[in-house]
């Protein structure tokens, strides 16, 4: 069997320039270009079929291998954040006010990184390598716009893999969980419709912010009385205006939130039962309500099979003791969209080094990550696509 690690180990200075190179030059959600460029300039060099402008500032590149075989999608995401860093590491963020504070330039860099290792490969490999830089991970749906675009056919994966630096694990570790990992992510707006007043009055109107009040409280009851104690979800309302004054009585409250479930079946329970809750309430308070719910993201459920394949990659780089199972969050990751036409598996790359101080959390103006999670991720992904392509 190859060693992966030691290929990846070789490539240790490069993956560090790299991603300190994209560090020092963050670029938001459709705006990264230079990345995009030196991505593409890259994957060119090293005989990849490049397609860019795919979703705005997306890249793909296709490695076709001497033998026909499974088409295996390997998925980095590119954005930066709205953030001023604060790490005071030489190779900080020369964009005032914004900032690779999620690790995706980490994930930029290891892609570039993985591509050179493949390309070496490419006479032994029977079957198609897909690399895909996405634009706009971070609320953005680059991922949904990119499916949209095509990137899912010509030719179409058969296994997508994708991975994230995790500021939540020591670097040297890795999860790998099958089944779902992050939640389907909604966004709600709700407006409570009563009938303004005087402070004085209240018999007169009608009033929006005890309404309000209520359909809050009720709304704790959705996931506590709703969900089964067994599965998982989240209610959240997130902000609340109405008035101005402290003697009126408004006429109406505005609220938005966020709901967070895995399983579909909660999900659609979730989402009936918070239109119930808000509109019901509402009515008994004598208001009104309109209720809109957006989706943002399905769930990334990690297929079992392929999230075994994941596991004994991630075993033969780090070792059995070190990778881990269980890691869930009730975070989203666009990926879920790639996700729910192809089978695949995101794992979770531990990242952090207390020692050096490396371990703020993700969107943290502070957070940085050990860099030696470049040389392993490649080496994962590698000995991963390697299974499937070699
Ligand atoms: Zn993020
Ligand atoms: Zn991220």
């Amino acid at each position: 069997m190859a060693d992966f690690k030691a290929e990846a180990e070789r490539l240790r200075e490069r993956l560090i320039g790299w991603r300190r190179d994209f560090h020092r030059h963050p670029e938001l959600a459709f705006e990264e270009r230079r990345t995009a460029e030196i991505v593409a300039d890259h994957l060119r060099r090293l005989g990849y079929q490049v397609q860019t402008g795919v979703a705005k500032t997306g890249v793909v590149g296709l490695l076709e291998g001497a033998r026909p075989g499974p088409v295996v999608m390997v998925r980095f995401d590119m954005d930066a954040l709205l953030v001023t860093e604060e790490t005071g590491a030489e190779y900080a963020s020369e964009v005032p006010g914004r900032m690779h504070a999620c690790g995706h330039d980490g994930h930029v860099a290891m892609g570039m990184g993985l591509a050179e290792l493949m390309a070496a490969r490419r006479d032994e490999m029977a079957g198609t390598l897909k690399l895909v830089f996405q634009p706009a991970e971070e609320g953005g749906n680059g991922a949904e716009v990119m499916v949209k675009e095509g990137v899912l056919k010509d030719p179409r994966p058969d296994v997508f893999l994708a991975t994230h630096v995790w500021n939540e694990r020591p670097v040297g570790t890795a999860d790998v969980t099958a089944g779902p990992v992050m939640a389907a992510a909604e966004k709600f707006t709700c407006v409570v419709k009563g009938r303004g007043g005087h402070g004085a009055l209240p018999h007169l109107a009608v009033d929006p912010i005890v309404a309000s009040a209520q359909v809050i409280a009720a709304l704790q009851t959705v996931v506590s009385r709703n969900v089964s104690p067994l599965d998982t979800a989240v209610v959240s309302v997130g902000s609340i205006h109405g008035g101005d004054a402290f003697n009126v009585i408004p006429p109406q409250v505005e609220m938005t939130g966020t709901i967070r479930t895995y399983e579909p079946s909660t999900r659609e329970t979730v989402l009936r039962r918070v239109r119930e809750v808000v509109e019901g309430v509402s009515a008994a308070c004598g208001a009104e309500a309109e209720l809109e719910i957006q989706p943002l993201t399905p769930a990334v459920i990690n297929d079992a099979d392929i999230a075994e394949v994941v596991r004994k990659a991630a075993e033969a780089v780090l070792g059995p003791e070190r990778v881990t199972s269980g890691e869930r969050t009730m975070g989203s990751e666009d990926a879920a969209f790639f996700m729910e036409e192809v089978p695949g598996c995101y794992f979770f790359l531990g990242s952090a080094n207390a020692d050096k101080g490396l371990d703020a959390p993700h969107h943290n103006p502070r957070f940085d990550f050990d860099e030696e999670a470049l040389v392993l991720g490649v080496a994962i992904l590698a000995q991963a696509a390697a299974f499937y392509l070699l």
